[in-house]
C-alpha cells in the first residue's frame, strides 16, 4: 500500500499517519520528523534544513527529494509506505511519481484531512505548549499556513485529477478521524 496524507499544518496528519501506517504494517515517513532528527543531531542536512524550518519556509526540493528517495529505498518500505508531509510542491509530486513508477508500483490513495481554520489555530497553539517545537510560534505558524496555501493546497486538485484523492473530515476526536480514514481506505483498490 502506497499512501500519502495531506492537510494544512495542525490538521492532525502526523498523529493519524502513525496509526494508519501501523494498521497496514507499513512505515509512516514524516519528512518533518526526519528533518527535526537531523537538526537535533547537528548533521549537515539538519544544519541546511534548519535555515528554512525556523522561518516556516520549505526546504529546497533537491534536498528533500534526495532524502525521501533514500528513505523509501530502505527495506522496511518494500511493502509500501505512508508519506506524511511529502510531497509539498509540484516538483516533489513529479519526483515522487517517478520514484514509485520506477519500482513498478502505483500510488494507491492520497488522504486529505479537512479542518476548519479556527480549529487549526487552536490545535497548533496547544501543540506549541506540549511539544515546544521551534516553528510553533505565532509568526512562523502564520507563515507556514501561507506557504501551505500557496504551494501545497494546489496539489489536492492535481491528485483529484489523478483519481486517487480521498477527502476525510479531520474535525473531532482522534479516534473518530481514524475511523473515517480506515473506512474511506476500505474502498481503495490495492494492487
Ligand atoms: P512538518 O513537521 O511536516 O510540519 O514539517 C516541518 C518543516 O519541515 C516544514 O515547515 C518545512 O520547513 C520542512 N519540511 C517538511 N517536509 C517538507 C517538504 N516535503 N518539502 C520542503 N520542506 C519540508
Amino acid at each position: 500500500m502506497r499512501l500519502l496524507i495531506m492537510g494544512p499544518p495542525g490538521a492532525g496528519k502526523g498523529t493519524q499517519a502513525k496509526i494508519i501506517a501501523d494498521r497496514y504494517g507499513i512505515p509512516a515517513i514524516s519528512t518533518g520528523d526526519i528533518f527535526r532528527a537531523n537538526v537535533d543531531a547537528g548533521t549537515p542536512l539538519g544544519l541546511e534544513a534548519k535555515k528554512y524550518m525556523d522561518h516556516g519556509e520549505y526546504v529546497p526540493d533537491e534536498v528533500t527529494n534526495l532524502m525521501v528517495r533514500n528513505r523509501i529505498d530502505e527495506p522496511d518500505a518494500d511493502p509500501g509506505f505512508l508519506l506524511d508531509g511529502y510531497p509539498r510542491t509540484l516538483a516533489q509530486v513529479e519526483e515522487l511519481d517517478g520514484m514509485i513508477e520506477y519500482t513498478g508500483h502505483k500510488l494507491d490513495a492520497v488522504l486529505v484531512l479537512t479542518v476548519d481554520d479556527d480549529e487549526l489555530v487552536n490545535r497548533l497553539l496547544q501543540r506549541a505548549e506540549v511539544e515546544a517545537r521551534a516553528d510553533d510560534t505565532e509568526d512562523v505558524i502564520r507563515r507556514r499556513q501561507e506557504v501551505y496555501n500557496e504551494q501545497t493546497a494546489p496539489l489536492i486538485e492535481v491528485y483529484r485529477d489523478h483519481g486517487v484523492l480521498v477527502e476525510v473530515n479531520g474535525m473531532g476526536e482522534v479516534d473518530e478521524v481514524t475511523e473515517r480514514l480506515l473506512e474511506a481506505l476500505g474502498s481503495v483498490d490495492e494492487s
